[in-house]
């Protein structure tokens, strides 16, 4: 399957909205049996992508780095922490299409994860600036911004966790593609989704998708990041310009306001900040075969398991880790 689903749904994108495929899709969908609730499925994003690094990430990438093209830069300048999976993926896919990519890092707790993503970033030939915190990368941002400009090209700059709307596109991509796993049997229709919030991009995304697509359910997501705005109505919000663009450039269409709730039950001291529900809910999560991390995951699967939300319900699996 090389054309988008998002394509195929709004003919008129297909010339307007470049997009590149960077994995293999439908991601699989499967129940976990034999935890502490039933009716648990996880659709499982892990897999997704051709080298490198996987996960949710580079499904935004499949629609941003074709954009960043069309726009003529060579260079894209993005921001993260120091363990960004974001960054790492943008690094790793751009390269293999020609694109530099310039990271400005803030701090986050250092841990075994942090220092391995370290390593993984130098590998990848991004060019990286330790800014170490919010306002001092705010303040470096326009000096960063003319080092790296190329002739008179600026640096194409993305956001954290690459949740501009071009990106978010991505996750709607992927709401209509479990909306037609769902139409095919191989699932039953989620009462609850449930995945982590970082930047927002993925539940605001989904959350579209599902609504393009007629799904009903409610997708809910586990904050944890204490960084960003990131309440329902930022993300409706984020949500509502993704719809703005796909209007913008020739689709059509009505959709329902969007099921989407948020909890901050889960973020413990904040962002990087390890919790014991997290630790405990990786453990139960390794028992199915699933290889959580501890910053988004492991809290959004605690989230998951909690009783009192109706089944089915999916957990989606963002994390991607390659050797
Ligand atoms: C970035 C990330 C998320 C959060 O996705 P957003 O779209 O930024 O909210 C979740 N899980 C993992 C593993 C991530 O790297």
């Amino acid at each position: 399957m090389s054309t988008a689903l998002l394509h195929r749904r709004f003919p008129a994108l297909e010339r307007t909205l470049p997009f590149a495929r960077l994995g293999d899709g439908p991601t699989p969908v499967r129940e976990l049996t034999g935890l502490t609730r039933n009716n648990l499925w996880c659709k499982d994003e892990s897999g997704y992508g051709y080298g490198g690094w996987g996960g949710n990430k580079v499904r935004k990438l499949e629609w941003l780095l074709p954009e960043v093209r069309r726009r003529g830069a060579s260079t894209i300048f993005t921001v993260g922490a120091t363990g960004t999976n974001w960054g790492l993926a943008a690094a790793v896919y751009a390269r293999d299409l020609g694109i530099d990519t310039v990271l400005a890092l803030i701090d986050q707790p250092e841990d075994d994860h942090v220092r391995e993503q370290l390593r993984r970033l130098r590998q990848s030939g991004a060019t990286m600036h330790f800014t170490h915190s919010k306002p001092l990368t705010i303040a470096a941002a326009p000096w960063l911004l003319l080092r790296h400009t190329r002739g008179l090209k600026l640096p194409y700059y993305l956001p954290a966790g690459g949740s501009a709307p071009i990106g978010v596109l991505g996750y709607v991509e992927t709401g209509l593609e479990l909306a037609a796993q769902v139409a095919a049997g191989e699932l039953p229709q989620p009462r609850h989704i449930v995945t982590a919030v970082g930047s927002g991009g993925t539940v605001a995304g989904l959350a579209l998708g599902c609504a393009l697509a007629g799904l009903q359910s409610q997708v809910l997501g586990v904050v944890v990041n204490d960084t960003l705005p990131l309440g329902v109505r930022d993300l409706v919000r984020l949500a509502d310009r993704t719809a703005t663009v796909l209007r913008e450039r020739g689709a059509e269409f009505d959709v329902p306001p969007l099921r989407l709730t948020t909890t901050r039950e889960y973020l413990g001291r904040g962002y990087g900040h390890p919790t014991p529900e997290a630790a405990a809910a990786a453990r139960v999560a390794a028992s199915a075969g699933l290889r959580l991390e501890s910053v988004y995951t492991a809290k959004a699967f605690a989230a998951a398991l909690a009783a009192d939300l109706d089944g089915p319900v999916l957990f989606l699996n963002t994390y991607g880790p390659r050797e």
